[in-house]
C-alpha cells in the first residue's frame, strides 16, 4: 500500500507543468519535490544560486520550477548542502544544461567525485518506507568531477556576499548549512528537517516540526548532535531544512532549542547501526 501510494505521487510530480517555487523572502524561494527541497537565492531580477538538486531526473521539474521564477536566466552555481543521492541526484544534468559549476564542501568532495561511497542507509531506524527504501538507496558516488569545486575555507559562499556557511557534519562528514545575518534565515539542509523523514505519511501530511537529521543516513550522532547545537545558537528567524516545509517564529526557534538540548534523547533513534 505504501508502494501505491509512492507511485502515485512519483506520477503526479511526473507532470512538471505543476513544478513552481514557493516564495520565501523577496529574494527566496523553494521547490519542494516528491522527497526533498531544492532552494534559490536570489531576486528574479538579480544573479541567483541553486542550493540542492533532489534525486536523479528531478532536473526537468527543477528547471521548470526555476523558469517560472528567473525566466531562462542560468543560476551562477548550483552549491550543494552534502551529496546524498537525494540532494545531488540531478546535479550533473543541470551543471550540464546551464553549464555553470556545482560547489560543496572540501570534505565532501571524494563522495561526489567517485572516490568514497556513502555508509549504507541503517533500515533500523525509525519506520516507514523510507527506512525500507534506504537499503536500496543509491551509496555509490555521484561522478560530478567534470563539475565539482570545493567552497573557499572561510566560510565564504561564491556569488552570495551576504551569506556564510556553517560546517554542520554528522549527516555526512562535509554537511553545510547557510545563514544570513541580515535577516537570520537559515537554509539548514539536513542537520535538521521539519518533518518527521522516517514516516511514509509525512510526504502528504507533513507535520510541521523540528526534528533530528533524517536517520537512515546520519553517519555520526554526537557530531550531527553539536551541528543541531551550533544552528540553535545562531537563533534563525526562518529555517527551511532539506526535508518538510520551512518554518518561523517563536515556535520554531523554542523547538529547535529543545532539540539541541535532549538531541539524545530527541533525535537518536534507540535502535541504530552507526554511533
Ligand atoms: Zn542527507
Ligand atoms: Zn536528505
Amino acid at each position: 500500500m505504501e508502494h501505491e501510494r509512492l507511485k502515485q505521487l512519483e506520477e503526479m510530480e511526473q507532470n512538471y507543468e505543476h513544478a513552481v517555487p514557493e516564495k520565501v523572502t523577496d529574494d527566496i524561494a523553494y521547490y519542494r519535490t516528491l522527497l526533498t527541497n531544492v532552494v534559490m537565492i536570489g531576486a528574479p531580477d538579480q544573479d541567483w544560486v541553486l542550493i540542492d538538486t533532489s534525486l536523479k531526473r528531478y532536473q526537468q521539474r527543477i528547471i521548470h520550477a526555476c523558469e517560472e521564477r528567473y525566466g531562462n536566466k542560468p543560476p551562477k552555481a548550483i552549491i550543494l548542502t552534502h551529496g546524498h543521492f537525494d540532494h545531488s541526484g540531478s546535479a550533473r544534468k543541470l551543471a550540464e544544461y546551464w553549464n555553470v559549476p556545482i560547489y560543496v564542501h572540501e570534505k565532501e568532495m571524494d563522495y561526489v567525485t567517485g572516490k568514497e561511497s556513502y555508509p549504507p542507509g541503517d533500515p533500523t531506524v525509525g519506520g516507514g518506507i523510507i527506512s525500507i527504501l534506504s537499503v536500496i538507496f543509491p551509496t555509490q558516488p555521484e561522478h560530478l568531477e567534470k563539475f565539482v569545486q570545493p567552497l573557499p575555507s572561510d566560510g565564504s559562499v561564491p556569488f552570495l556576499e551576504d551569506w556564510h556557511y556553517i560546517e554542520t557534519p554528522g549527516h555526512s562528514k562535509g554537511h553545510i548549512s547557510f545563514f544570513r545575518e541580515k535577516d537570520r534565515v537559515l537554509i539548514a539542509g539536513d542537520a535538521i528537517s521539519t518533518e518527521k523523514p522516517e514516516s511514509s505519511w509525512s510526504i502528504l501530511f507533513p507535520i510541521q516540526h523540528i526534528y533530528g537529521p533524517p536517520a537512515y543516513f546520519t553517519e555520526d550522532w554526537v557530531e550531527a548532535g553539536n551541528s543541531v547545537k551550533k544552528i540553535a545558537e545562531l537563533k534563525p528567524s526562518i529555517v527551511i531544512a532539506g526535508h518538510g516545509l520551512p518554518m518561523d517564529g517563536e515556535e520554531m526557534q523554542e523547538e529547535l532549542e529543545e532539540l539541541a538540548d535532549n538531541f539524545i534523547e530527541k533525535a537518536i533513534p534507540k535502535h541504530r547501526k552507526y554511533h
